[in-house]
């Protein structure tokens, strides 16, 4: 299929491209990788009468050290991500998650930002966003906000930006000294969009995890953090009873769909799986000492 017809601008800059946005009344989007927003206007299931291409604006395409965060400015492709040697040393999951994202052709276009927008519930990025304790910098002719990841996404592909914002970049937590973690997913390709992926991070001290994080995705509307499941693991020494446990306690905080890739059943056995693995990497990995 074709798009429906729109108007095209290449933004010179962010403050231009707050301003198409505003000036469109609400019917305008951006295209950054274009990788989601095609294939939708492709079907018609977007019909904006104006695309703000961000493709040109300068200084938005590094991912740079901010205190104990990285800051993933708006134009930086999966590419950039995977082969980053800040991810690689200091959030060694994400390159890891980076890894089941797309084929080349996608990964070489498509942003980190833009897959967070996208808000695609079986997508790796507003997972790993969600757990890193992400924080999406936001801008438009009113100004500049900050929201927090777990405040962001508010349903399959809907997110509370507003129409006429534009993310400039996203700040996520590097992982402390010594941290542990596991990243388990499952897709029937490589490189499709996930069934179900599961990240744990945490830290072993005085014989029991500490400071742990646990995202799933591909079992509900949004990426889902649990804090029980957390909880459970937190203070404990991870064994098999412990895992047997937490996995049950996901079972029943849980409502995955039925669809054509799986029944809600089998999401929910696949997500358990999934868990219990990333659980054992994450503590063999932070007993090591190293990630
Ligand atoms: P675009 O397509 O340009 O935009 C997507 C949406 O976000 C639009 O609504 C747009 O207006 C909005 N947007 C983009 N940037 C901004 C911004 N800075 N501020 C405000 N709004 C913005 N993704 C995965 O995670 N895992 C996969 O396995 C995977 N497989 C794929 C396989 C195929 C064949 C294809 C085509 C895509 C796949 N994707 C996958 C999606 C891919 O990661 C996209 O690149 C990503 O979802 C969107 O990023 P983008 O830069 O291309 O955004």
């Amino acid at each position: 299929m074709k798009p429906a017809s729109f108007d095209y601008v290449r933004a010179e800059s962010i403050a231009h491209a707050v301003r198409l946005l505003s000036g469109a009344g609400g019917d305008a989007k951006i295209i950054a990788g274009g990788q989601s927003l095609m294939p939708m206007m492709n079907f018609r299931l977007v019909k904006p009468s104006l695309l703000v291409d961000i493709n040109s604006i300068s200084g938005i395409d590094s991912i740079e050290r901010v205190g104990d965060k990285l800051r993933i400015g708006a134009l930086v492709r999966h590419r950039m991500t995977a082969e980053s040697a800040d991810v690689t040393m200091s959030i060694p999951i994400l390159h890891a998650a980076m890894k089941h994202v797309a084929h080349l052709t996608v990964r070489n276009r498509g942003t980190f930002c833009g897959s967070v927008c996208h808000a695609d519930p079986a997508a790796e990025m507003p997972m790993m966003t969600l757990l890193l304790n992400g924080v999406v910098n936001a801008s438009s002719v009113r100004g500049n906000r900050t929201i927090l990841a777990h405040e962001f996404f508010a349903g399959s592909l809907m997110t509370v930006l507003e129409s006429d914002e534009m993310v400039t970049s996203i700040d996520i937590d590097t992982l402390p000294e010594g941290a542990g973690w596991g990243f388990e997913e499952f897709s029937r390709r490589h490189g499709d969009y996930a069934l179900a992926a599961v990240a744990v991070t945490m830290v072993a001290s005085g014989g029991v995890a500490r400071d742990v994080r646990i995202a799933i995705m591909g079992v509900g509307e949004t990426p889902l953090r649990i804090s029980g499941l957390e909880e459970m693991v937190a203070g404990n020494a991870v064994n098999d009873r412990l895992k047997d446990d937490v996995i049950h306690a996901l079972g029943d905080s849980i409502m995955p769909n039925s669809d054509l890739n799986g029944s809600a059943d089998y999401r929910r056995h696949l997500a358990g799986a999934l868990l219990g693995r990333a659980i054992s990497n994450a503590w063999t990995r932070a007993n090591r000492g190293h990630a």
